[in-house]
């Protein structure tokens, strides 16, 4: 009956599956970010500073892993920011596409790396050029 194409658009079930893993990835960063003492909705970052004494080798400590967090807090809201994009695609219905060449997105690269917004060859091209 339908012609088979190479290149599938990514089917409804796996849709699904993707949303709701992004949605479970997407609280759990949340849930990260809010352990480092970071505001869920800032742009700012407010991450708070530990207190752990105030003699010279606490402060650097403190200092440390102040540094660390802020590293953290940076990763974490770009992963939630390519989260929220992906999700915004689902919802308009141009998830899975590629936004360079405008083919579909293979479903095991999806799988793989839900957040994906470009196919295997354009990321080859772009990463080579
Ligand atoms: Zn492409």
């Amino acid at each position: 009956m339908n012609k088979t194409n190479e290149k599938k658009k990514t089917s409804k079930e796996t849709l699904k599956k993707i949303e709701k893993d992004l949605m479970e990835r997407k609280k759990q960063l949340l849930d990260d970010l809010e352990n480092i003492g970071s505001e869920k909705n800032g742009n700012k970052s407010h991450v708070k500073i530990p207190e752990y004494g105030n003699k010279p080798d606490e402060n650097a400590q403190e200092i440390s892993e102040y540094t660390a967090n802020l590293a953290t807090d940076s990763v974490l809201k770009k992963s939630i920011r390519d989260i929220d994009n992906a999700l915004e695609r689902i919802k308009k219905g141009e998830y899975g596409i590629c936004k360079y060449c405008g083919e579909p997105i293979e479903e095991k690269r999806l799988l793989a790396r839900p957040v994906a917004s470009a196919c295997v060859e354009c990321k080859t091209k772009l990463q080579n050029s």
